[in-house]
């Protein structure tokens, strides 16, 4: 990081993540510029910057922001390559990295970096709870809340930083090295930015880049994509998979976790178990699957991935099994609500694209009503058809996707299908939607909120639709 003293480094985009890196580098004795498009008064840190003698720039990006002189341009990771100034740096040749490089560089702890296209924040939090349990001291940051590089720079050398990365964040590395790198699954999402599902999958395995046979790579065998990545694994390789274990019974997952039935039995009924094996062949139960405190095969995953993370750690088996009975999940994952006249509600409006409602739908018992639709990507949702077909009851279809989701569940044959057309403003939609889903449901039955959309066509956010829906399942 001294190497940046003296010259000039220019941080792009005044979010938390840009503030922690300007401080940072302006530590170091860089010569910082950070600007952002937004007028200074929607940016309520640049005083604070400007107060450490920080230049900052707001409105526009100024001619000549970037030049051959220019060291280093640390960018936020939902700004677009395309944007004039990135332009301008990968013209001159200008390192162009997000904020997730420059912690790599700050940790002095050893980093766990989580990825995947659904499933972080769940694993991640939980991986930060086991850790907490087996006393390693976590810092748990990233896509999933405080700026890593903030974290980076407050955790001692004797915890674990555990990051939660996006694509987009992943992207702008280049020496980022975690010590534990988890991949949980890849789906076709997130397109919009990427432009390609290469590019997608090329940052994602950037996390495994600069692995060596002292790291470890955590992967997802049931996934295609992730299997083929895992050939290019430079770190020590241990795969983790449930399909296996709904199909035949049986689980394997070594050396670390594994999924079993006891005593050999193998039919549905079987007791299984999570058990880890240790570099000596020694094996120990953890927990019984169906004691995971989170519902949902996908959540018996992301709970597998956690297990093997803390045990890769050095975590002791048998101080997982009581966190991994409390875990309840994150809000607005599957989250279950209350049942109102013997009908149960589910909120799960973090699921915003197909493969996340598809996963959801299949881990709740059916018939089920859904709610679903948003923001229109470009997707045709024929991915839907299958699940609609075989476990719904009903869709109340809402958001600019409505008429092409509920296309989707005609063409799957149900006959309940409700496009609920925008009334006065999107609260009101949400609850008009949420009453056609009472009005299809009987005793018994479940009404799942599960977009397979992202929320900006109606909401701020998915937290905002989550709430309202929850509000008005309240007060049905
Ligand atoms: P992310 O942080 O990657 O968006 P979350 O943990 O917030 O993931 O979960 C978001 C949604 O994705 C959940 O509501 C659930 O519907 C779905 N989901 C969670 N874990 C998985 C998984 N392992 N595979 C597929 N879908 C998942």
């Amino acid at each position: 990081l001294t190497n940046y003293r003296g010259r000039p480094v220019v941080v792009l985009g005044l979010a938390r993540s840009g503030v922690a890196a300007a401080k940072l580098f302006h530590g170091v004795g860089a010569h910082v510029v950070v600007n952002d498009k937004k007028e200074r008064d929607q940016c309520p840190e640049a005083d604070e910057l400007a107060a450490l003698g920080i230049s900052v720039v707001c409105g526009h990006h100024p001619d000549g922001l970037v030049t051959e002189q220019t060291a280093l341009l640390v960018k936020n990771p939902g700004i677009p390559y395309s944007a004039p100034p990135i332009a301008e740096a990968l013209r001159l040749g200008v390192e162009v990295v997000s904020e997730v490089e420059v912690a790599g560089l700050l940790s002095p702890a050893p980093i766990i970096g989580i990825t995947g296209s659904n499933g972080k924040t769940t694993t991640t939090t939980l991986t930060g709870v086991l850790l907490e349990a087996a006393g390693l001291k976590p810092l748990v940051a990233g896509n999933i809340g405080r700026p890593l590089s903030e974290a980076a720079g407050e955790i001692a050398e004797d915890g674990w930083l555990v990051a939660e990365l996006s694509s987009f964040q992943l992207k702008g590395t280049s020496d980022f090295r975690p010590r534990i790198a988890c991949l949980l699954n890849i789906a076709e999402t997130h397109l919009d930015y990427h432009g390609t599902m290469e590019d997608y999958v090329g940052s994602k395995a950037k996390l495994f880049k600069n692995q060596t046979a002292e790291d470890v790579a955590i992967y997802n065998r049931d996934d295609e994509t992730c299997r083929r990545l895992a050939e290019s694994f430079n770190g020590r390789a241990f795969p983790f998979s449930v399909t296996q274990m709904l199909e035949t019974g049986v689980m394997i997952v070594p050396p670390y976790a594994e999924i079993r039935p006891t005593d050999g039995e193998e039919d549905e009924e079987a007791e299984r178990w999570i058990v880890s094996r240790d570099g000596q062949g020694k094996e120990q139960r953890i927990l019984r699957v169906d004691e995971l405190g989170i519902p949902g095969r996908h959540n018996a995953a992301n709970a597998l991935a956690a297990i093997a993370i803390a045990l890769a750690a050095g975590a002791e088996p048998e101080l997982l099994a009581e966190p991994l009975r409390a875990f309840r999940g994150v809000e607005h994952r599957l989250e279950y609500i209350g049942a109102y006249g013997g009908v149960k509600f589910y909120n799960d409006s973090k699921a915003t694209n197909p493969m996340a409602t598809t996963m959801s739908i299949l881990s709740l018992p059916s018939p089920l009503i859904l709610i679903a639709g948003g923001l229109d990507r470009g997707s045709d949702y024929m991915e839907l058809l299958p699940v609609f077909r075989d476990r719904l009851k009903g869709l109340a279809a809402i958001g600019e996707t409505r008429r092409k989701i509920g296309r989707v569940a005609e063409l799957s044959g149900l006959a309940n299908v409700k496009i609920v057309e925008p009334v006065e403003d999107a609260e009101q939609t949400l609850r008009q939607a949420v009453r056609e889903a009472a009005a299809m449901a009987e005793p018994g039955d479940i009404v799942l909120l599960s977009p397979a959309c992202a929320s900006w066509d109606m909401f701020p956010s998915y937290e905002v639709r989550g709430r309202i829906f929850k509000q008005s399942a309240h007060t049905l």
